[in-house]
């Protein structure tokens, strides 16, 4: 029999049934009252689930695009950057800004770890000028497993001129962001996380700093132009100014409303608890974190492999034989890690099976451990 494959990866993740119904259905137009509604209702949510008063805007595009858009409509050509990075992304951000001329200064920490925020506003503090016009920093990391501290480092930025934007493609909807209380300027992600929609969308928000930026900014955008979208959505413009995604924008209307039936603090604390849900079962076969605990992330597991097990074969097994995708390390972790995630729509035997495919192709492997230490060490932190 051929199962569903259930992805426990940090992105595409699996889809509500209520959210691929609509994803089947016939085109609808996006100049009739019956998307404008849709996507009216959209927009609110989009606010909801930002923590944010402002407008949060739509694009077709992946988590990188939105990325892109931040960068273009907040700096002008050489404009100075602090591009914080913890691994694979905050590099991506790093590259972004660089192939649009702005002057970063990367602020690199060792993979594994979170950023310091001390060295970030040690450096922001002897930046007497204010060269530095703005920080990009990654929220959770997913190519590490890794979460960075925003709120910490938002509260002395958001005292000074500078812009702080952050990458949230992995953790909005997923992790506390609090955009407008924390005081960020932008916040980007994508649909195909936490927030429980095929890829193919991007969101982005600005805070009223960020706005006054964008005027300022002299970057070339059109596409991207985040002004267009703001004043479609306000009424002094088309609506959206492009043709949308429309499947895309109607399916995430309901994989939000599925999110605020359930509640945002209610979507952090199942997060966490599958977390510690996944921690538990890694310990149970003897297996370490990548990352300290205290820095493990809440939507991804990083896992060390056991020593002299080929974990790419491990997880092409999990797939192959027993439906579970799992990913493996990227770029220089390549073949050194083992990356469960546990983000958006997963529930507890999702967890445990996950935890029975791992096991089974760790046996497999040759890899010895009492069988289903994990599978109890799962259910046992989840009943706790
Ligand atoms: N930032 C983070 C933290 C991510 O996890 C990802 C995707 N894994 C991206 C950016 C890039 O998103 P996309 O692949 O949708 O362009």
């Amino acid at each position: 029999m051929i199962n569903e494959k259930l992805l426990m990866t940090p992105g595409p993740t699996m889809i509500p049934p209520r959210v691929l119904e609509i994803t089947r259905r016939q085109i609808i137009h996006h100049r009739t009252a019956e998307y404008e509604r849709s996507f009216a209702e959209l927009c609110d949510n989009l606010k909801t689930v930002f923590c944010t008063k402002n407008t949060v805007m739509t694009f077709a595009s992946s988590g990188t695009g939105v990325m892109e858009a931040a960068v273009v409509n907040l700096f002008s050509p050489g404009d100075k950057v602090l591009a914080v990075s913890v691994g694979a992304f905050g590099d991506r951000f790093i590259e972004i800004a660089g192939a649009y001329g702005l002057n970063v200064q990367p602020l690199l920490f060792e993979w594994g770890k979170p950023t310091d925020p001390g060295v970030i506003q040690d450096i922001l503090d002897k930046d007497t000028e204010h060269a530095i016009k703005g920080v990009l920093i990654t929220h959770n990391e997913t190519s590490t497993g890794v979460t960075n501290d925003i709120k910490a480092i938002a509260a002395f930025i958001k005292k000074t001129d500078r812009l702080l934007v952050v990458d949230a493609v992995s953790s909005l909807g997923a992790l506390e962001l609090r955009m407008d209380d924390w005081g960020l300027d932008a916040v980007v992600t994508c649909s195909q996380k936490a927030l429980m929609n095929a890829p193919g969308l991007g969101f982005a928000a600005l805070s009223d700093k960020g706005w006054a930026a964008r005027e300022r900014s002299t970057l070339p955008k059109y596409y991207w132009d985040l002004k267009k979208y703001r004043d479609g959505i306000a009424g002094v413009s088309e609506n959206p100014p492009f043709t949308p995604a429309i499947t895309l924008t109607l399916a995430q209307n309901e994989a939000l409303k599925i999110m605020l039936e359930e509640g945002l603090d209610n979507i952090y604390s199942r997060h966490k608890r599958f977390s510690a849900a996944a921690r538990a079962g890694t310990a149970a076969l003897g297996l370490a974190l990548f990352p300290d605990q205290r820095d493990s992330s809440h939507v991804i597991t990083a896992v060390k492999p056991p020593e002299g097990v080929d974990i790419g074969g491990v997880i092409k097994n999990m797939n192959v034989n027993y439906d579970v995708v799992a990913v493996g390390g990227q770029k220089s972790l390549r073949g050194k890690l083992l990356r469960i995630g546990h983000c958006g729509y997963v529930g507890r035997f999702d967890m445990l099976r996950a935890f029975a495919a791992l096991e089974s192709a760790l046996m497999d492997a040759g890899y010895k451990f009492e069988t289903g230490a994990s599978l109890a060490a799962v259910q046992k932190s989840l009943t706790d």
